[in-house]
């Protein structure tokens, strides 16, 4: 979708440390990371938010593919976590729907 940053990361035209691709999925280094590792999952086909991905089974990839995501870069075992902000009162500030995955240290609860 023109204007969208995470759209133009997907087709290359904005620089990204890619970290993974397979099957209209991607995942790269979050620009301002809040972690030691710290991930965006993203559909390469845009999609707004949350509240806009009718197909549960592109879900269900996306959090398959942040989970695998968490055992190569040697998170699983101690633990992250995985976020979706969804529109403003979730913190959503890129419109192009993502997870977070996020870990390398223990984190707090309940989130700000
Ligand atoms: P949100 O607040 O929408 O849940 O998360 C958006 C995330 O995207 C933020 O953590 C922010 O640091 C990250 N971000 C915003 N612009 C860019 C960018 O151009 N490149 C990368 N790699 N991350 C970005
Ligand atoms: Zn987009």
């Amino acid at each position: 979708m023109g204007g969208c940053i995470f759209c133009k990361i997907a087709a290359g035209e904005v620089p990204a440390t890619v970290v993974k691709r397979a099957d209209g999925i991607m995942a790269f280094k979050d620009l301002n990371p809040q972690a030691p590792t710290h991930l965006l999952v993203i559909p390469t086909d845009h999609l707004a938010s949350l509240n806009d991905a009718k197909d549960p089974q592109l879900l269900g990839r996306l959090l398959a593919f942040a989970r695998d995501l968490a055992r190569d870069t040697g998170i699983a075992e101690r633990g992250y976590r995985v976020v979706v902000n969804t529109n403003p009162d979730g913190g959503q500030t890129v419109f192009h729907l993502h997870l977070h995955l996020l870990g390398g240290r223990p984190m707090t609860w309940p989130p700000g």
